[in-house]
């Protein structure tokens, strides 16, 4: 089966909005064993839209199109849909019963232009939407399929996962289709690619590579016959990345970095504590999305001015002879917070965030230290990037550092 997105509004093309739609529903459809061909995006235009729609019609098994079901002149998509498969909208009276009862449940008066919601076409069935007031389409012919969908992220994404992915997994029984993401961090997009150079051609399981900002992702996909055949193929592979990889995947799935240190963390009975500078809290703030991070996060300190980490234990010397971006100062964080708070295990950071260089060191530079009372180690991270960047790529280094430690250590 073979699918295209169109996606339709002019706010897409005036840079207004982000195509998430297509972004969700194209990580959706692998999930189905439907192929993504072609992604389009066209404006509220009645002829181009009807132009793009018959191309789309033309090459592909199923269309899947969100925006432009609003109450609004400018929402023309019905309207595109019938020209373009040559038929006539009529109001049907049931759709308009429900969505006066929309509005009526909220005690709102509903404005005319809303009945505009309630038409279909001859070949098209309603999509129930009951986060909003448009229906969808799912539009049956030729052995062909159209889901038309609204535009809102919310609206489109519940009436995609209740309504029309389980009726698309019905129309696709008989294949089944499993998919595993792995996590790696320490190797560029490049080395991974140049590494899986072996498998890149395979189409069963197929390996997809992505740049995250938690390192770069595999995501292996495979369809067969029976469960049990597809998770045997995804695993054979994953046993081949693993031997080419090893220590630079952290992680499966859904699975986080903060989450994997904390579940480390608390295996151990191990106590942690932060100070950071160039990350600015981030770090922290990451630790903290755990849910119950309380039992392993004693506290983070934002030491970003020199007598801040001079008050919290760090020596003013060390300071003035390595500079505060080196690792010596690296270290002597990360042993002096894990004292002052009674933790097992410290880790600091302390880097040179930009724009301009520090010390004569230069944008990116970064040094991880990490201390659990008998080992001390610092990393020394280059992530030259902007701020923001390196402020996320370097707290998402430090976990990294921290899940190798508790893995190894003692
Ligand atoms: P519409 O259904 O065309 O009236 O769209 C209503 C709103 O949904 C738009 O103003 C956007 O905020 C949002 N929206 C529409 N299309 C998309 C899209 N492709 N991706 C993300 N948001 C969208
Ligand atoms: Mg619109």
């Amino acid at each position: 089966m073979r699918a295209e997105i169109v996606s339709i509004g002019t706010e897409l093309l005036l840079g207004q909005i982000i195509d998430t739609n297509a972004a969700y529903i194209a990580g959706e459809l692998p999930l189905l064993g439907i192929d993504l061909y072609y992604v389009s995006q066209v404006g509220d235009n009645l002829g181009r839209m009807t132009e793009v729609l018959g191309r789309a019609w033309s090459r592909s098994d199923i269309v899947i199109t969100t925006g432009g079901l609003g109450p609004t002149q400018d929402d023309v998509t019905r309207e595109g849909i019938a020209a373009m498969l040559g038929e006539k909208i009529y109001a049907d009276a049931t759709l308009e019963k429900e969505i006066r009862e929309f509005f009526a449940q909220r005690a709102w008066k509903m404005p005319e232009s809303n009945v505009k919601q309630a038409t279909l076409i001859p070949s098209a069935r309603p999509i129930v939407n009951p986060r909003g007031t448009a229906p969808g389409w799912w539009v049956e012919k030729d052995g062909k399929l159209l889901i038309a969908m609204p535009g809102p992220p919310i609206e489109m994404q519940r009436m995609w996962e209740k309504e029309a992915s389980p009726r698309l997994r019905q129309m696709m029984k008989g294949e089944v289709i499993l998919s595993r993401t792995i996590k790696t961090l320490g190797l560029s997009e490049a080395a991974v690619d140049e590494l899986l150079v072996p498998f890149l051609k395979d189409t069963n399981p197929s390996i997809g590579v992505y740049a995250k900002s938690d390192g770069i992702q595999l995501r292996l996909t495979s369809k067969a016959a029976r469960r049990e055949e597809a998770a045997a193929r995804i695993a054979a592979r994953e046993d081949e990345i693993r031997a080419l990889l090893g220590s630079c995947i952290w992680g499966l799935d859904d699975e986080t970095l903060e989450g994997v240190v904390g579940w480390l963390l608390a295996a151990r009975k191990w106590r942690l504590a932060i100070m950071e500078s160039c990350t600015g809290g981030l770090l922290s703030s990451m630790v903290t999305d755990s849910p119950g991070s309380s039992a392993y996060f004693k506290g983070g300190v934002v030491a970003y001015a020199n007598e801040v980490k001079v008050a919290w234990g760090v020596p003013s010397g060390l300071i003035e002879r390595h500079g505060v971006v080196s690792t010596e100062v690296a270290a002597a964080m990360a042993a002096a917070i894990r004292e002052r708070m009674k933790a097992e295990v410290g880790v600091s950071t302390t880097g040179v965030a930009g724009p301009d260089e520090l010390e004569g060191k230069p944008v990116g530079l970064v040094y991880i230290g990490l201390d659990d009372g008998r080992t001390q180690r610092v990393v020394e991270a280059n992530v030259p990037r902007r701020r923001v960047d390196i402020k996320k790529r370097a707290s998402v280094h430090a976990l990294f550092e921290l899940r190798r430690l508790l893995l190894d250590g003692g």
